[in-house]
């Protein structure tokens, strides 16, 4: 993959929110689960579920009237949404062709949680101008 202008960026998600994420993906299968993280930039520190408009098995679909009123929550909370999730639920985490065309057109840390295999798996990644970037990212205990 190319590098990229974050190239040294690291996104950092707080352990129980990483937890809630996974609970989230797999409480959702056999459909794919959606939703943000918000925070100080570059952390992921509170999870914000949101509901799969698509509710199919290889896709998902936020409601632009949902992601306003999540930007109003997370604004009053003096946070930023720092990243995009969802779940793959039987293929790799890659973000799909589908994904590409759709992804958020500012940066955002763009994770997806794989649950093909037994051990969820999730990777991050930035997707800028339809191109898809690894991004680093570590687990962190809060505090
Ligand atoms: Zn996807």
């Amino acid at each position: 993959m190319k590098q990229h202008p974050y190239e040294k960026f690291t996104y950092y998600i707080y352990s129980d929110v990483y937890e809630e994420i996974v609970t989230h993906c797999m409480e959702a299968k056999p459909y794919e689960a959606c939703g943000f993280l918000s925070g100080k930039q570059g952390f992921g520190e509170q999870v914000w579920r949101m509901t799969n408009e698509a509710l199919t098995t290889h896709s998902f679909e936020i409601s632009e009237q949902d992601y306003q009123k999540l930007k109003k929550t997370v604004q009053k909370r003096h946070e930023q949404i720092t990243a995009i999730y969802h779940s793959h639920p039987t293929s790799i985490p890659y973000p799909s062709p589908t994904d590409i065309l759709h992804a958020p057109e500012y940066p955002i840390a763009y994770l997806i949680v794989s649950l093909q295999n037994e051990t969820p798996f999730l990777r991050s990644f930035l997707i800028m101008n339809k191109v898809v970037y690894e991004l680093a990212h570590q687990v962190v205990k809060r505090g």
